[in-house]
């Protein structure tokens, strides 16, 4: 798209929408930006706290973003990329905060220290490569690592519990980790965007069409829900921000690139601890490693979780079964976004990836008693009396048609038309840690002459250290001493 757009469709209220509303007013404070909410309440599906894991993904834990090739080499690449894109979200909030857009950082955002733990030679070994080849970098120096339960008890007293010390295991530990509550921070974000009357926000209004019209722009088709009234609003821009809800909507806009894509939908759901005597023993989030066949999404850890303020420890996230493409969404999703063009290569998906079928399958069998046994791996001396089940977030696993084989993609995918008129957001991992990225990349790949020619630097005066590789330890240091105290981290 050449040129700016004047008047924006939002569809959807989560992280995302919020992110892209204020960037976008930012950089042109005379565009004209709607947002349609189909729920009643903002932030209340996957970026809702409980529906998520709460991780602000900075690779510090998670072992899928440093993999190892079949001569035991591990990549960092991808752990230095998703780190960098942490640090920018926290620049960008902070820039947010001493602008009057984020008014209780404190309320969204909590330290709590990031931890790998594994066990087994094999994983020990990987863990202490690992540690070596990340200590390189300034966004991973601080990282600590033991193999002795003593130095990890004082980490996480919890996971060394009942242990013999027979048994070879290994932590790494990363003080400056965080949880973070995105329902939250979505809702200031919103707040902040209304109060200044910068947006207008509809709640209960679902989007049910998009239509291409003669002049270039789009009929977005919305139904107040109240009232069951249809109203059509005319869009130069659309960005579908509609979680698992956004391949169906992509569907509905008839670009070509829509038909490239597919999605499986995958439940989630936690087992939560409120026995405040087992709580106050657990500061941390312990990330461990993959099952065989386990897609990243559902690497187990067990995690401090502040949410409204009530401390509880997580564990998870087990796979459950459901059609829905959101947790307040239709049984019939999955089945209305299959069709002709992406029948072929989702079957074929599913043949060749028969390790994921089998996981999933084993985990939705699962009782509560054999999740325990999981949690044990971690905690082993959990009792089954102090935890409950409680349903986190449906993710849609999107599967796109690479040469007619349909392959899984594990990121956070944008799908845009090639007039850069309509944007999706696919996919969850790395998420909503990653969103002021990913929506950043969004107005790269839409607006590539608006980014070079002026809205670059307008993000760069918001987000000091964008397009830096940040390779510099004294300008690593500087940034995060400057967002730790303004998001109040200290
Ligand atoms: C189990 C689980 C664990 C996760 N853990 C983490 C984590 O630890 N860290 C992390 O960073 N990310 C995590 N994520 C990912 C993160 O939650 C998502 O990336 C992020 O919340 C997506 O935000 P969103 O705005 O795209 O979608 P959402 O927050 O789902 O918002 C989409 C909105 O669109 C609305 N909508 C849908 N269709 C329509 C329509 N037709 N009309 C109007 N409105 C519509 C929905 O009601 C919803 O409010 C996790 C996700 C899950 C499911």
């Amino acid at each position: 798209m050449e040129k700016q757009p004047q008047e924006v469709v939002l569809i959807g209220a989560g992280i995302m929408s919020a992110t892209l509303s204020i960037l976008l007013k930012k950089i042109n404070p005379a565009i004209k930006i709607s947002v349609f909410e189909k729920l009643d309440k903002i932030g209340f599906e996957s970026s809702e706290a409980f529906n998520n894991a709460g991780t602000g993904h900075s690779a510090f834990c998670e072992l899928n973003y440093t993999p190892q090739d079949k001569n035991g080499n591990i990549t960092i690449d991808k752990a230095v990329n998703i780190a960098k894109q942490f640090e920018i979200s926290k620049e960008f909030w902070s820039y947010l905060v001493e602008h009057n857009y984020i008014a209780s950082p404190e309320n969204f955002l909590r330290p709590t220290p990031h931890m790998s733990f594994v066990w087994g030679e094999d994983d020990v070994n990987f863990l202490r490569k690992r540690h070596a080849a990340l200590i390189q970098h300034p966004l991973f120096k601080d990282m600590e690592y033991a193999e002795d339960l003593a130095t990890i008890k004082t980490w996480a007293p919890l996971i060394t519990e009942g242990r013999t010390g027979t048994e070879k295991v290994a932590a790494t530990h990363m003080d400056l980790g965080t949880d973070v509550n995105f329902g939250e921070l979505t809702r200031q974000l919103f707040k902040g965007l209304l109060d200044k009357q910068e947006i207008t926000l509809q709640t209960e209004h679902e989007v049910k069409d998009l239509t291409r019209l003669s002049n270039g722009k789009w009929a977005v088709k919305v139904n107040d829900l109240k009232t069951s009234q249809t109203k059509a609003v005319n869009a130069d821009f659309v960005f579908i921000g509609a979680g698992g809800g956004a391949i169906l909507m992509l569907q509905k806009s008839n670009i070509p690139e829509a038909k490239k894509y597919g999605g499986f939908p995958v439940g989630g759901q936690w087992l939560v601890c409120q026995n405040e005597e087992v709580i106050q023993e657990h500061q941390a989030k312990v990330y461990g490693k993959a099952k065989i066949g386990a897609p990243p999404m559902s690497v187990p850890h067990l995690d401090t979780r502040v949410i409204n303020g009530k401390k509880s420890l997580l564990f998870g996230p087990f796979a459950t079964f459901s059609t829905k493409f959101l947790k307040h969404g239709s049984s019939l999703d999955l089945f209305k976004s299959v069709n002709m063009a992406n029948v072929g290569f989702l079957l074929n998906c599913g043949f060749n990836n028969i390790d994921l079928t089998k996981y999933l399958i084993e985990q939705v069998m699962l009782s509560k008693a054999q999740k325990i046994e999981s949690l044990k791996e971690y905690y082993p001396e959990a009792k089954i009396e102090d935890w409950f089940e409680q349903t986190a977030g449906q993710r849609v696993q999107v599967i796109e048609n690479v040469d007619g084989k349909g392959v899984l993609k594990f990121g956070t995918e944008i799908v845009a038309a090639q007039d850069g008129s309509i944007a999706a957001l696919l996919g969850a991992s790395p998420g909503a840690s990653t969103s002021v990225s990913a929506m950043i990349n969004l107005l790269q790949q839409c607006f590539p002459e608006q980014m070079k020619s002026q809205w670059e630097t307008q993000i760069k005066e918001m987000i000091p250290t964008f397009g830096e590789d940040f390779n510099d330890g004294e300008m690593v240091k500087a940034s995060r001493e400057r967002t730790s105290r303004v998001l109040k981290m200290k």
